[in-house]
């Protein structure tokens, strides 16, 4: 018995050797498709999609497009973007906040894109950038905006021709004891409006989706009382909802006070 026991091991390891050999030498002959890493430098081809690292493209006057409103921030569920702003007072004395420092932790990066998607500007994309190693943790964390850059000026939308004097004066009411229409919103501000409904609702999609993650989680953790691994994994995934649903909230916030 002892001997059949061998002997049908020892072929079936023979046969296991034979079929991991057999790769071996297949692959001898296949097309190399190695790249010559970091020869073909030059020449090496990166995907256009690839997300190599957070940039915030500037154009040839040193502008960028972003307007401090920190919702990348608030979206980025690592906590790898850092957006400071201060308050300056404009040519016509008005208050405006502007961005003082956009700081991108690169070494906290899961490279998700949620933040470029969140954007309501496009001012940060992914650059195919992909030689990112460095010796010290520090030199991950970037400032995306140059020194002495600032926001591009939109071109001011150009002012409606003067109605015709009788249209000038609102009716109080319409001749069928309607209410009178109501003032037209100025087109940049429902501009805003809408780019600011967008991002909410995609933190709300965001909010959902962590949630009904971690209802599975749970789920998980508690048909398996004994795995701490899936226990953690549900508390972060607890985590990760609750911050979320936070984030939502605050979006429903500032578009109520718009
Ligand atoms: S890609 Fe994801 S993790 Fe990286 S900065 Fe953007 S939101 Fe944060
Ligand atoms: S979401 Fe866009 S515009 Fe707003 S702070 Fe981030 S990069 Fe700037």
């Amino acid at each position: 018995m002892a001997n059949k026991t061998y002997f049908a091991g020892l072929v079936g390891g023979i046969k296991s050797l034979c079929t991991g050999l057999g790769v071996t030498f297949r692959e001898l002959w296949t097309p190399k498709v190695t790249e010559r890493y970091p020869e073909n430098r030059k020449e090496n081809i990166i995907p256009e999609r690839f997300r190599g690292t957070l940039v915030m493209p500037h154009n040839e006057n040193n502008e960028h497009k972003c307007i401090g409103c920190g919702i990348c921030q608030m979206q980025c569920p690592n906590d790898s973007i850092e957006v400071v702003t201060e308050m300056v007072e404009t040519e016509d004395g008005k208050k405006k906040k502007i961005l003082k420092q956009h700081i991108y932790d690169q070494g906290k990066c899961m490279y998700c894109m949620i933040c470029t998607r969140a954007c309501p500007q496009g001012a940060i994309e992914f650059a195919p950038e992909y030689e990112c190693a460095v010796f010290d943790r520090q030199a991950l964390v970037k400032t995306l905006n140059q020194p002495g850059s600032k926001c591009a000026e939109k071109p001011k939308p150009a002012k409606p021709a003067a109605p015709a004097a009788p249209a000038a004066k609102p009716a109080a009411a319409e001749p069928n004891g309607a209410a009178p229409a109501a003032t037209p919103v100025a087109p940049a501000a429902d501009d805003k409006k809408a780019k600011m409904e967008a991002a909410a609702k995609k933190a709300e999609e965001n909010a959902a989706a962590a949630k009904a993650a971690a209802e599975e989680a749970l789920k998980a953790a508690e048909a398996a009382p004994e795995d701490a691994a899936l226990k953690a994994a549900a508390e972060e995934a607890q985590a990760k909802a609750a911050k979320l649903a936070t984030v939502a909230a605050n979006f429903q916030k500032k578009l109520a006070e718009m």
